[in-house]
């Protein structure tokens, strides 16, 4: 249920509407607007009916939830897309963010260079798996707790936020002492003991697309991270599979305009994944960011034909900046400038 409260209502009307849902055993979930304050109720629906909060002070209407996933809803946040703030930097609304970095860390040149070269290109976050799902048992499996050690050091040199996946509940506590963004991979979007528990870690979360998932299905998995009381959640499309074969992925940009419709998280596109081929990722970035994506993470290594993963995909680091320069012009279409640190649009 969600109970959306007069313009007029004070903090103590929203504080009592918050303890009387919490005393029947549901969670509250307030969210306050710019104009209302709405409080999305999860729970027992029966439980929250019979309070009969229809007419409580403050209270303007009591209306249920249609979807099956709520705080991910778009009705949960009525024209108000939900903003994210890592380190200063601002994700969703009309800030455009450029997340990249390598695929995997390999070593600290690669790994610091890099940073410093998505930094200077107008980055706002670095991103680098130390975990990596391989296809392959065989294939190299990221270089872990070393490969956090350079992330952090990255971080310390340049300043970037680090963006980094976590695949086993295990390994959260080293990821969180690192990560200002924990990435959920394709493969484990349905992994739903990992969602709860980086929805309790409290840590921003990039959650991508299962490859064979539906929009419904990616809503239902941020909603595990959601329930949590975690609201800091951003939606990955980064390719599904189709019968098509002649690229790796099919990159579905219609999910841009209809997650944005469903939901009021940030939806950033992954175009290094979907394509699997370098030639690919900028007209696939362009069409992301005029779709009004909110971000595109993209691979980028300083020789992706020696990358240890995803050389195929990985563009030239000496490349970087133009890409981003191009990338900002379509982002500009959609009405959406770069995001700089402190917020400010550069
Ligand atoms: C990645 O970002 O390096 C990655 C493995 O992505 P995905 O989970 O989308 O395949
Ligand atoms: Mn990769």
């Amino acid at each position: 249920m969600m109970i959306v409260m007069k313009a007029a209502a004070t903090e103590e009307e929203i504080q009592s509407v918050i303890d009387r849902i919490e005393e029947v055993g549901a969670r509250a979930h307030p969210s306050r607007g710019e104009e209302v304050t709405v409080i999305g109720a999860i729970g027992d629906r029966e439980h929250v009916m019979r309070l009969g909060l229809e007419g409580a002070p403050g209270v303007e209407q009591v209306v249920p939830i249609l979807k099956p996933y709520k705080l991910a809803s778009a009705q949960i946040r009525p024209n108000e897309p939900s903003v994210i703030e890592i380190e200063g930097r601002k994700i969703g609304g009309e800030n455009f963010s450029m997340i990249a970095g390598p695929c995997t860390v390999e070593t600290r040149d690669q790994t610091i260079g890099t940073a410093h070269t998505v930094k200077a290109a107008g980055g706002s976050l670095f991103r680098g798996g130390a975990y990596k799902p391989r296809t392959s048992p065989y294939a190299f499996q990221g270089l872990g707790q070393e490969g956090l050690r350079l992330l952090a050091e990255a971080k310390a040199e340049t300043g970037m936020p680090i963006v980094t996946e976590l695949m086993d509940q295990r390994d959260i506590e080293p990821i969180l002492e690192v990560a200002d963004v924990i990435q959920i991979g394709a493969r484990n979007m349905q992994n739903y003991t990992l969602l709860a528990e980086v929805g309790r870690s409290g840590c921003p979360v990039l959650l991508k697309r299962g490859f064979s998932s539906t929009l419904e299905e990616l809503l239902m998995a941020a909603e595990y991270i959601l329930k949590e009381g975690n609201p800091n959640v951003m939606l990955c499309e980064r390719g599904i599979r189709t019968f098509e074969t002649a690229y790796r992925f099919t990159l579905d940009l219609m999910a841009v305009p209809v997650l944005k419709e469903l939901s009021h998280l940030p939806v950033i596109v992954d175009p290094s994944h979907a394509a699997g081929r370098r030639d690919l990722v900028l007209p696939l970035s362009l069409a992301a960011a005029a779709a009004g994506a909110d971000g595109i993470i993209v691979e980028v290594h300083p020789h992706p034909e020696t990358a240890i993963c995803d050389g195929p995909q990985q563009l030239y680091a000496d490349d970087f900046a133009e890409y981003v320069e191009r990338v900002q012009q379509a982002a500009a279409v959609a009405g959406k400038a770069l995001a700089g640190v402190g917020g400010d649009l550069i």
